[in-house]
């Protein structure tokens, strides 16, 4: 018989890494919600993906926010089918020193990258386990071993990797494994911003992380991509628990 198609939940769908990854599952044969803030740019990642041939849905809700999430995974419940697959990808960053860091940048970035990730695989969960079967994927980060500028974003993308842990060991047996991605530098909007922030073109930005990358080149968001497909996929499921670096080298 057939197996149903699985549906896949993308955060921060809307553009950069979270736009390839919802293409890359789309193109893997899921049926794919692309989750944003951004009304607009999910729908037009939807768009794209349909004009694709893939079974896919925009979606609005701020992965911080208890309620919206709650109805949001609901709604694409409804819309596309119970979501079996889970990316936590949204994501922003504050950077600034320490001694200039305010409160609120700390707990902006910690509540859409720690507790996003967190109502989100709770409230996806028990449809996996319901289904005996389940993929999450969180984005990490090379800032995780840390990083000038990025107290709040290291110490979210090093959480990652714990909760990451934590929800392999609780809901293995239910079939749901959980790993982590932790790209180093990615040409998107995000890499763009820090470029502007530090006073450089990107170009000058790019060339000097590029000259610390063994394979000599930027990251794209499709390497991402490729990396959270395999997680993903049918034939992982005896990988749990794991962050791989997609970062051009051992560390970015
Ligand atoms: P991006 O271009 O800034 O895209 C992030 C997306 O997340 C945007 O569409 C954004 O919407 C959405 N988003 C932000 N806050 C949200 C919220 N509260 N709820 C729902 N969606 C929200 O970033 P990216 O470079 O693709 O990064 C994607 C992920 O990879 C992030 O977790 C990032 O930390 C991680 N990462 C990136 C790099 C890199 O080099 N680019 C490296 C390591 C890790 P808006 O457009 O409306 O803001």
């Amino acid at each position: 018989m057939a197996q149903e198609q699985r549906v896949a939940v993308v955060t921060g769908a809307g553009r950069g890494i979270g736009a390839a990854v919802a293409a890359r599952l789309g193109a893997d044969g899921r049926a794919v919600a692309c989750l944003d803030i951004d009304e607009t740019a999910a729908g037009e990642s939807a768009q794209r993906l349909r004009a694709d041939g893939v079974r896919a849905d925009g979606f609005v809700a701020d992965v911080a926010d208890e309620d919206a999430v709650e109805r949001v995974v609901a709604e694409v419940a409804e819309r596309l089918g119970p979501p079996t697959v889970l990316v936590n990808n949204a994501g922003v960053l504050r950077d600034n020193l320490l001694f200039k860091m305010s409160g609120d940048d700390w707990d902006t970035v910690m509540s859409v990258h720690l507790r996003g990730a967190f109502l989100m695989t709770r409230a996806t969960q028990r449809h996996m386990t319901e289904a005996g079967w389940g993929r999450v994927v969180n984005l990490s980060s090379t800032s995780a071993l840390g990083n000038r500028g990025q107290a709040n974003y290291a110490a979210a993308k090093a959480g990652l990797q714990g909760f990451t842990r934590t929800v392999a060991l609780e809901l293995g047996r239910f079939g749901v494994t959980c790993n982590a991605v932790a790209p180093g530098f990615i040409v998107t909007d995000m890499t763009r911003a820090t470029a502007e922030r530090v006073g450089q073109s990107f170009e000058e930005f790019s060339a000097a992380r590029v000259a610390a990358i063994p394979v000599n080149r930027p990251g794209q968001p499709e390497d991402v991509a490729d990396a959270v497909s395999f997680f993903c996929s049918e034939r992982a499921g005896f990988v749990s628990g794991q962050v791989l670096y997609v970062a051009g080298g051992p560390r970015g």
